[in-house]
C-alpha cells in the first residue's frame, strides 16, 4: 500500500473540486489533507471534511468483527427460558421460522429481511468495496456496489430489533425464568460494530477511493 494514499483525500487528480459549507453556504476549493486533519470553513469555521484516519482498515476491521458475531448471532440461542420446568431456548433464524408456522408470516418476513439479510448484505458491500481498497484496488462492479451499499444504510434496523427484543424481554421475564443467550449479547456487539464501520468511512470519501482505483487500473492497462 503506497503512503500517498493516505495523503491525497479528498481528491481526484488533476480535477478541481469544491465543497459547499453545510452552514454558511461558502463554496470552498478542495485541498488535500493530512490524515486526521478536518477542513474548516473560513467564514464560520464549522466542519467542511475530515481526513478520518485509517478509515479503511477501521471499516475493514469493524465490518469483519460485525460478520463474525453475525455468525454468533445466527448459530447460537437468542434466549433461553424456564417455564414451569420446561426448558427452550430461541434463536432468531428459530425464531423466524416458528413465527412463519404460527401465522406471522409478515413480521417472520420482516425479521429475517431487517435483522439478517439486510444487514449481512450490506456489510459484504463494504468488504467487498474496502478490501482491495486497503491495496488501492477495486473489484468488478465496485461504483454499482456502492450504490447498493448507499441504499442499504438506510434499511439497517439491528437496533430496533434489539430495544424491541429487550422490551418484550422485560415483560418475558415477570412470566418465566429467562437467560439471555451468546446470541443476545451478539447481536448487541454487532449492533455497535455495524455502526462503526458505517461511520468509519466517509461516503464521499469511499467515492473518491474507487474513483481514483480505477483511474490507476485504466492507466495500468
Ligand atoms: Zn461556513
Amino acid at each position: 500500500m503506497s503512503q500517498s494514499h493516505h495523503y491525497t483525500w479528498p481528491r481526484l487528480p488533476n480535477v478541481k473540486h469544491r465543497v459547499a459549507c453545510h452552514f454558511c453556504d461558502t463554496l470552498h476549493e478542495v485541498h488535500l489533507i493530512e490524515e486526521g486533519r478536518s477542513a474548516h470553513c473560513l467564514e464560520c469555521r464549522s466542519v467542511l471534511y475530515r481526513n478520518r484516519p485509517s478509515s479503511l482498515q477501521r471499516a475493514v476491521a469493524y465490518g469483519i468483527t460485525a460478520l463474525s458475531l453475525f455468525t454468533l448471532v445466527l448459530h447460537f440461542p437468542f434466549i433461553s427460558m424456564n417455564s414451569q420446568g420446561n426448558l427452550s431456548s430461541v434463536s432468531v433464524p428459530g425464531a423466524v421460522v416458528v413465527l412463519w408456522q404460527e401465522g406471522g408470516q409478515l413480521i417472520a418476513a420482516s425479521l429475517a429481511l431487517f435483522v439478517m439479510i439486510l444487514p449481512l448484505s450490506l456489510l459484504i458491500c463494504l468488504l467487498y468495496l474496502c478490501i482491495p481498497l486497503l491495496f488501492g484496488r477495486i473489484l468488478p462492479g465496485s461504483r454499482s456496489i456502492m450504490c447498493t451499499f448507499q441504499g442499504l444504510q438506510a434499511w439497517i434496523m439491528v437496533e430496533v430489533f434489539f430495544l424491541g427484543a429487550i422490551v418484550s424481554l422485560l415483560k418475558l421475564v415477570k412470566l418465566a425464568d429467562v437467560q439471555l443467550g451468546i446470541a443476545f449479547w451478539a447481536s448487541a456487539g454487532l449492533m455497535i460494530c455495524i455502526a462503526g464501520a458505517v461511520s468509519g468511512i466517509d461516503r464521499t470519501e469511499l467515492w473518491d477511493r474507487i474513483e481514483l482505483a480505477d483511474a490507476q487500473r485504466k492507466e495500468s492497462l
